[in-house]
């Protein structure tokens, strides 16, 4: 598809205030958010398209989020970025788990149940994914759409994630744990779903509150606390 020249204008401008300003994200309410967003096929020229993603980066990784959808920026276009690291483990050369036990975020003889490990940074254009098993790992997230909040949300614990990167060739991995739930809650936004759509509505919490009764990460705790069970409406989805 031939580039937008007016689409382009407008985004051009959106990434030149962005400079000073950062990326203002849309919250809940905002009918973009609830869109299915139109296939992206380069609408936006390759020189703005790479300032748009920088942009998009920089507001992710300040807010901080682990992903940020096209429509989440007022575009409701298929693209989303992705990105989670292991704040330390890199650098002391230990696993995702052992870094959370070091940091003292996770208490020892526990499991990990966000199944948490590194996810590099991403630009999924036109994503989707597949489960590979039903099986499917509940844990809380939130969304810088919805800020202040999160709720326990069951995602598909394995996926088969396809997404077009920049050139447009396309990509297929199988992601796991956290890194699929991640892919998961992007690629939702694109078709206009938010985790609120899909999660336990009982478990909904401010941030502080998480803090207070979800730490040291266990839902364990949320769960007796709050009342909820992990079975879901729309677990034979
Ligand atoms: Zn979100």
């Amino acid at each position: 598809m031939a580039v937008d020249e007016s689409l382009t204008k407008i985004v051009e401008k959106t990434v030149k205030r962005a400079k000073w300003r950062g990326l203002s994200v849309v919250e809940v309410g905002d009918p973009v958010l609830r869109k299915k967003c139109a296939r992206y096929e380069g609408q936006i020229s390759p020189q703005i398209f790479e300032k748009l993603i920088y942009s998009m980066r920089s507001c992710m990784l300040s807010k901080p989020g682990v992903g940020l959808a096209a429509p989440q920026v007022g575009l409701p276009f298929s693209f989303a970025i992705m990105e989670d690291h292991v704040a330390g483990a890199r650098r002391k050369g230990i696993g995702a788990e052992e870094n959370l036990r070091e940091e003292g975020r996770m208490e020892k003889g526990r499991k990990d149940e966000r199944e948490f490990s590194e996810f590099p940074f991403l630009v999924a254009i036109n994503p989707s994914y597949e489960p590979v098993t039903s099986k499917k790992a509940y844990f809380y997230e939130g969304c810088l759409s919805l800020p202040g909040f999160q709720a326990v949300v069951g995602r598909y614990l394995d996926i088969e994630a396809r997404w077009e990167d920049e050139k447009g060739e396309e990509h297929t991995k199988k992601l796991h744990g956290w890194p699929a739930r991640i892919f998961q809650h992007e690629t939702d936004h694109l078709s206009g779903t938010l985790y609120f759509d899909k999660c336990i509505t009982r478990s909904f919490a401010s941030n502080d509150n998480c803090e207070k009764f979800l730490f040291p990460y266990s839902i364990s705790r949320a769960k007796k606390e709050l009342g909820f069970s992990l079975k879901m409406k729309n677990d034979e989805d």
